[in-house]
């Protein structure tokens, strides 16, 4: 194993950035924070020697809250690693050397990145590094995370600390506290001391006045012994009345005043052009007290209209090549299994999913230009209000938009809160939002049942209808499971707005676009197969026998007109596919599953295709392919699947059907990460079976409603 290198630092520094570009993955960065909740390895190669590389959750502090900052910090504390970079935005300095004045403290010495170097440049700031270094002691390289600049160097230097091994330096880090502050610390650290052997008394004494709750826990498990958090009340009560102000607040203005006496020696700002002035004009349109909204609606609008309009024409030139591939199988393959199998069962069940491909990178091209300019993170804002008063809070919209693209890493996103109401509700409620892999199947039954109106429909069922659902069940909730949670401020940073690079944007559409492709050639591939042959077999020989007879006599029948004959042996040969197929394993499933879906108008193929969608959503659409194709006559390819699926429903059970896609549990994956984060089998139980309910209910009330007034 080679040296473990840690990056460190707050929210939105440029980590993920500089990681993606040491190690050559192409982890997700975002112009927020609360993008990386987990810790992530990579493997880098310097002068061949082998290094991992962690990517950390952003930090603010090392006395801490957050789940995700938790995560960080016991990182840091526990598995040690060889060297930390501590990540910083260059342009905001004086905030990000919190961390790393907290760092020294803690006597972990990092390297410093001063990222968004190019941005300093832009900006006119000048930043004298060696006398910085100096000040801090630590080692300080420039980077620029977006275009790799000074990567290579920083992990250089990186390596050679490691080896070094400086385990003791001098720390230049001194606060200026109060005399009798500094000796309250020493009483402290000498009794901690007596219970705790780790090697920095003193900083756990610190952390003890900052009332850090992981260490206060620590120490409220020693058992009958309060000792230490007592003589830490008794000394807040002291300083408290010595000073009008207890020794938290002394430490971190003791921190803030060695920055920025650091800042002043080192930096000169020449301000060029306003960065904080542009994005402040901006602010003024986008966060508008009242326009924000309509704003936001207008954007996503936009974009789900694109994606279908735009979709339409690389989907039309996709479905030709399956067409094609089809007819290609049909004509030079003998009729039997292998046929068969190919035709309807692999060609069907992909062709029906990767025609989506199109209006999926549509979406996430739409949605990393929000993200990756800056714009979502403001939408957090603009919705804390509203949030806070459906009983959520605002960084609760953050999981709700990144819900979007996929539940899953959105129910992940929920670490970011701080309380664990707070949490689960998000967790409960995130699904709700309609994910990428719903989209296949509203494009679908939104261009073959409101072909006028596609656009619009796609964009009520993965925003209106979703969002409202969230926020229905959110009051509901609020009401009734989590009637005494608390409220607890926040203070969202508001990123200056960037351009996006070409780079990010793409890593991001090729993040999904791999992610939907493997699932092709995985999930849907496999259940294509199984679908088809559950459908295929067992041969019912009777029936098709009864169905050739008749067939002959049709076409022996003198008294027929040629027309009349066409038609009779159309209807005749769809019966007797009907026929065969309720008497195959998938429809005797289907039988079964049928009066589940019937009271929303949905047929058996419906309930098995539903029933797929439990392992993925993308299935949904795969299975609607193989199932309604099956029994296809291979003279004619031509008929797709949506003029099949228009004699099966009319436009009120089509949106019947796409209500209960849009409500009900996402995918096998996101329950199980459900389950890992709710960490309670009662709430994952709760959560499933909810969705489930609210899915039924909905769905079948819009279909009784609407046939009643016959719609
Ligand atoms: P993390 O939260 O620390 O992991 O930060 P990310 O790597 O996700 O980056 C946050 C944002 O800053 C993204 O929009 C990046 O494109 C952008 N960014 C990262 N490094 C630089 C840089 O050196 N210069 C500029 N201008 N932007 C950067
Ligand atoms: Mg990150």
């Amino acid at each position: 194993m080679g040296l473990k290198i840690a990056l460190a630092g707050n929210p939105n520094a440029g980590k993920t950035s500089l990681f993606n570009r040491m190690t050559g993955a192409s982890q997700k960065v975002g112009n927020w924070g609360g993008v990386t909740v987990e810790i992530k390895e990579g493997n880098a190669k310097v002068n061949d020697e082998p290094v991992t590389i962690i990517d950390l959750p952003g930090t603010y502090s090392m006395s801490t809250c957050s789940l995700d900052e938790a995560a960080a910090r016991s990182y840091l504390l526990e598995e040690k690693p060889d060297v930390v970079i501590d990540v910083i935005d260059a342009t905001n300095l004086e905030r990000h050397l919190y961390l790393t004045v907290q760092l020294l403290e803690l006597g972990i010495r990092p390297v410093l990145a001063l990222n968004m170097w190019d941005e300093v440049k832009t900006k006119g700031i000048e930043i004298d590094i060696p006398l910085l270094g100096k000040l801090l002691g630590v080692p300080i390289m420039a980077t620029d995370g977006r275009k790799g600049d000074g990567v290579e160097r920083l992990l250089a230097t990186a390596v050679d600390f490691g080896h070094q091994k400086q385990t003791v330096f001098e720390n230049k880090v001194q606060l200026k506290l109060p005399k009798e502050i500094e000796k309250a610390i020493d009483t402290l650290s000498d009794h901690v001391g007596t219970f705790y052997n780790g090697n920095n008394p003193r900083w756990i004494a610190m952390q003890l006045l900052e009332h850090d709750k992981a260490v206060e826990i620590m120490f409220s498990q020693i058992k009958n012994d309060r000792s230490v958090l007592d003589l830490r009340d008794t000394i807040d009560k002291q300083i408290a009345s010595l000073f009008g102000e207890t020794p938290e607040g002394f430490i971190a203005e003791a921190r803030y005043g060695f920055i920025a006496g650091a800042v002043k020696e080192s930096v000169k700002v020449e301000v060029k052009i306003n960065r904080i002035e542009f994005s402040e004009k901006i602010d003024s349109v986008l966060t508008h007290r009242f326009w924000a909204y309509p704003i936001f609606l207008l954007f996503l609008w936009l974009l789900f209209q694109a994606t279908f309009k735009l979709g339409q024409f690389p989907m039309h030139l996709i479905e030709l090549v399956f067409s094609w591939l089809n007819s290609i199988a049909s004509h030079s393959l003998p009729a039997g299994v292998i046929r068969d199998l190919l035709t309807d069962g692999i060609i069907a069940g992909i062709g029906g999913v990767i025609v989506f491909l199109p209006n999926i990178l549509i979406l996430f091209f739409g949605i990393s230009i929000m993200e990756d300019t800056g714009y979502m993170a403001r939408t957090a804002f603009i919705m804390d209000k509203l949030m806070h008063r459906i009983g959520l809070h605002g960084k609760s919209f953050i999981p709700m938009i990144m819900g979007l693209g996929c539940s899953v890493p959105a129910i992940m996103a929920a670490r970011t809160l701080e309380s664990k109401p707070d949490r689960i509700k998000t967790i409960l409620l995130t699904p709700l939002i309609s994910c990428s892999a719903r989209l296949p199947v509203f494009v679908l039954f939104a261009g073959t049942f409101f072909p006028n109106h596609a656009g619009n429909i796609v964009f009520l069922f993965q925003v209106v209808l979703g969002f409202s659902a969230f926020i229905c069940m959110a009051i509901l909730f609020k009401h009734t499971l989590f009637t005494n949670s608390e409220d607890y401020p926040f203070v969202m940073e508001l990123p200056p707005y960037r351009l996006p690079t070409f780079r990010s944007i793409l890593i991001h559409m090729w993040h999904k676009t791999e992610h939907y492709l493997k699932k092709m050639g995985g999930v849907v591939l496999l259940f294509s197969v199984a679908l088809w042959w559950l459908g295929a077999y067992p041969k019912s020989r009777g029936i098709e026998e009864k169905y050739s007879i008749e067939i002959e006599s049709i076409k022996n029948d003198k008294t027929m007109s040629d027309d009349g004959k066409k038609t009779a042996l159309v209807k005749c040969e769809n019966e007797k596919h009907a026929s065969v197929m309720e008497h195959t394993y998938i429809g005797t499933i289907g039988k079964m599953l049928e009066p589940l879906v019937k009271p929303f108008g949905t047929d058996w193929r419906g309930a098995v295709s539903l029933a797929t969608g439990f392992v993925a959503k993308e299935i949904v659409v795969g299975s609607m392919g193989v199932l309604y194709a099956a029994g296809n006559d291979h003279s004619d390819n031509k008929q797709g699947l949506r003029q099949k699926l228009q004699k099966v429903y009319t436009p009120l059970s089509a949106f019947a059907f796409m209500l209960f896609v849009l409500l009900y549990t996402p995918c096998m994956v996101a329950l199980v990460t459900a389950m890992r984060e709710l960490k309670d089998w009662k709430w994952s139980v709760f959560s499933v079976s909810y969705q489930l309910a609210l899915a039924w209910i909905c769905a079948t009330a819009v279909f009784q409603i609407g046939t009643l007034l016959r719609l």
